[in-house]
């Protein structure tokens, strides 16, 4: 059985399980790529960027489209490290089902959980392929155990490795009971499937039992045959294991050695299918533009166009190069469309269609595919993109709070507004960066995820765009907050080209438990205070949060409750009573015992036995607090919360501690009080 004929899928992976290669294969089995890159080479056919050969790892999102049998495969990039969080879930909002890859060696990885659970929040079916077979110390097993486990995920196992290590040499199709050996001599293009030998008979049934009984206990029809001793026909079962990828409540397992060419095929059979085509999705939850009220779409080429801008890639030549997915109508070259998030009319000069080393170029696109829009100028990551008579906003993409920071210092003033006009590109193409001048130091200081994420966004202004500068070193962005609740009034009195500006507001600050953010609450009503006043004290409260009054950073975890104001109505104005609110807050935090709030990260490090008492020692001499720890046959996995400040160069460090063996994964967890911040 095949589904329908699109498949819009992502492939997750930890960083070295293999997911460039496996990509590679991916493109060069679907006959768009004619020659095999190694990795190792730094040729792979996704990795766009030179910056991304030269670390080895992929990080933008871009959309490659390929054909397997009848079936279009649009992959998505996705990221696997999670200081790029905002690749991860903006290609996650966009595809339909995944690909996990696994190492058969490392297994289940801290940053392969991190990411399958981001997965496991947008409802992505996937599929899993354990990579790698070939590898010494390679467990197909024990992998399967840790996917039950630690991703709470149940395993279907649909493959049997035939051997391991060296002897890997083929696979025990589960579904179609069969073995499946590759020719090694034409790149494993020729593929020979045979009945199962003697010797693997017996697993091959116990295993083929499993899949049944876990597959029957949600189909009758299933149960019945398997009870009756009858053959179930492989179209009935393919149908049944179908159901449950998608519904995720099975996650069908397969394996290979993409690297000696073994497994690929079965995989892209794999994606076609047990994971969903676009139309078979329930529709799109949105809202209406004029209202807020809430919709959905209909996912079919004969509605209203409908799209979401998800990535953009800014191309010297051709401008913005605007990543799109379509979820309901189409859209056509040469037309108007309406940008309906910054109510604006856009028009569509090129549609491309991406593969691996070309582009296709398109007449139109229609629901349930991506492909690359040429001419819009003002669309911004995350934008929808529809109809003026039906406008319908697709949720916005939201992204954690920047937590380190770097200054960025121009040589020249030329270099200075070259440097201001990248930064406006770069922020357009990654919505989790920002940048702002530092009004003392005349400095431009740019802000992100991690110091990986931030080196990245440094190297290509260094290098793509070519500019001279002077970078500082990576800082942490602190949060300021108070200790105590204080009662303040302030009374504002400016006289202003001659003429009064009174205003009098009596504000209560006080301290929010942690995470909570911000808040503004008026106890005046508009009777006492016109409705315009009170939002200009909101507006004056919330300006003032964004720089606190010790240092500057924003304010966080403080509530602000205006208890009291005094108005004149000859001499009181908006500005008025926006000043006052501000400095009234700036004056009432200041006596509420200001406190520095920094951002403590969840940390986890795998390496080898042999380093674990030194990696152990060197994370509590940076403060941090192991939570747990667990054993694996060859590897320890620690499990720490530590402060971001200590964190600078722990890549570097705990290379050099376990000889290039330890990996390490970090996230922002939430932020507490700075020791020694009063
Ligand atoms: P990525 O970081 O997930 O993209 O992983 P890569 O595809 O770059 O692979 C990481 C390393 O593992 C490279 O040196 C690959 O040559 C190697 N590799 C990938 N697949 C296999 C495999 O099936 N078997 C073995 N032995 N090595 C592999």
């Amino acid at each position: 059985m095949t589904g329908p004929r699109m498949r819009n899928i992502g492939i997750m992976a930890h960083i070295d399980a293999g997911k460039t290669t496996t990509t590679e294969r991916i493109l060069f089995y679907t006959g768009k790529s004619h020659r095999l890159g190694e990795v190792d080479d730094g040729e792979a056919t996704m990795d766009w960027m030179e910056q991304e050969q030269d670390r080895g790892i992929t990080i933008t999102s871009a959309a490659t489209s390929c054909f397997w049998k009848d079936t279009q495969i649009n992959i998505i990039d996705t990221p696997g490290h999670v200081d790029f969080t905002a690749e991860v879930e903006r290609s996650l909002r966009v595809l339909d089902g995944a690909i996990g890859i696994f190492c058969a060696v490392g297994g289940v990885e801290p940053q392969s959980e991190t990411v399958w659970h981001q997965a496991d929040r947008y409802g992505v079916p996937r599929i899993a392929y354990i990579n790698k077979m070939d590898r010494i110390g390679a467990d197909f097993f024990e992998v399967v155990k840790e996917i039950d486990t630690k991703l709470a995920s149940t395993p279907l196992v649909v493959q049997l490795p035939l051997g391991r290590e060296s002897e890997f040499n083929g696979i025990i199709d589960l579904v179609a009971m069969d073995e499946i050996h590759w020719d090694a001599t034409s790149f494993g293009t020729e593929m020979v499937r045979a009945p199962i030998q003697e010797k693997y008979a017996d697993i091959a049934r116990e295993w083929r039992e499993k899949l049944i009984d876990q597959i029957s206990a949600r189909s009758d029809e299933i149960t019945h045959l398997f009870l009756e001793g009858k053959e179930i026909p492989v179209e009935l079962l393919k149908k049944a294991i179908r159901e449950e990828a998608i519904a995720r409540t099975l996650l069908p397992v397969f394996c290979g050695a993409s690297l000696r060419n073994m497994g690929v095929q079965l995989l892209l059979d794999g994606v076609v299918d047990y994971l969903p085509a676009p139309e078979e999705l329930p529709p799109i939850p949105g809202h209406l533009a004029k209202n807020e009220e809430p919709t959905e779409v209909e996912r079919s080429p004969d509605g209203d166009p409908l799209a979401l801008v998800f990535k953009i890639q800014n191309d010297r030549e051709a401008g913005p190069m605007c990543f799109v997915r379509v979820y309901s109508g189409s859209f056509k070259k040469g037309l108007a469309v309406y940008n309906i998030s910054k109510k604006k009319r856009e028009r569509i000069n090129r549609i491309l269609r991406m593969h691996s080393n070309r582009y296709e170029v398109m007449d139109s696109i229609s629901a349930g595919d991506i492909a690359v829009v040429i001419g819009f100028k003002i669309a911004q990551t995350g934008d929808t993109i529809g109809s003026e008579g039906h406008q319908v906003l697709l949720e916005r993409m939201t992204f954690p709070e920047p937590v380190i920071s770097v200054a960025i210092e121009p040589k020249t003033l030329s270099d200075r507004d070259k440097l201001k006009s990248s930064l406006e590109l770069l922020t357009q193409e990654d919505p989790t960066f920002f940048y702002r001048e530092d009004e003392e130091t005349g400095q431009l200081v740019i802000s992100g995820m991690g110091e990986l994420h931030l080196d990245v966004l440094v190297t290509r202004l260094l290098r793509d765009y070519k500019v001279e500068a002077n970078i500082g070193k990576p800082q942490v962005t602190y949060r300021e907050s108070v200790s105590k609740t204080v009662t303040h009034t302030e009374k504002y009195h400016r006289v202003l080209a001659g003429k009064e500006n009174t205003a009098e507001l009596t504000l209560k600050i006080e301290p929010l438990e942690r995470g909570t953010g911000q808040r503004f609450e008026s106890k005046v009503n508009s009777e006492k205070l016109p409705r315009e006043l009170i939002d200009a004290v909101e507006r004056g409260v919330k300006n003032a949060f964004s720089s606190g009054s010790m240092y500057g950073y924003p304010a966080f975890d403080i509530g602000v409750t205006l208890l009291d104001a005094v108005y004149n109505q000859s001499s009181s104005s908006a500005l008025a009573f926006e000043a006052a609110a501000s400095m009234g807050f700036d004056a009432a935090c200041r006596k509420a015992d200001p406190i520095l709030l920094e951002p403590i990260m969840t940390v986890d490090v795998m390496a080898p036995k042999e380093f674990i008492g030194d990696v152990i020692s060197h994370l509590s001499s940076r403060g941090g607090v192991i939570s747990s720890l667990e054993s694996r046959p060859t590897v320890e996995h620690i499990h720490a919360t530590t402060p971001l400040a200590n964190m600078f160069g722990y890549s570097t460090a705990l290379r050099s501690m376990t000889q290039g063996r330890g990996t390490f994964a970090m996230e922002f967890s939430h932020f507490a009080k700075k020791n020694g911040s009063q």
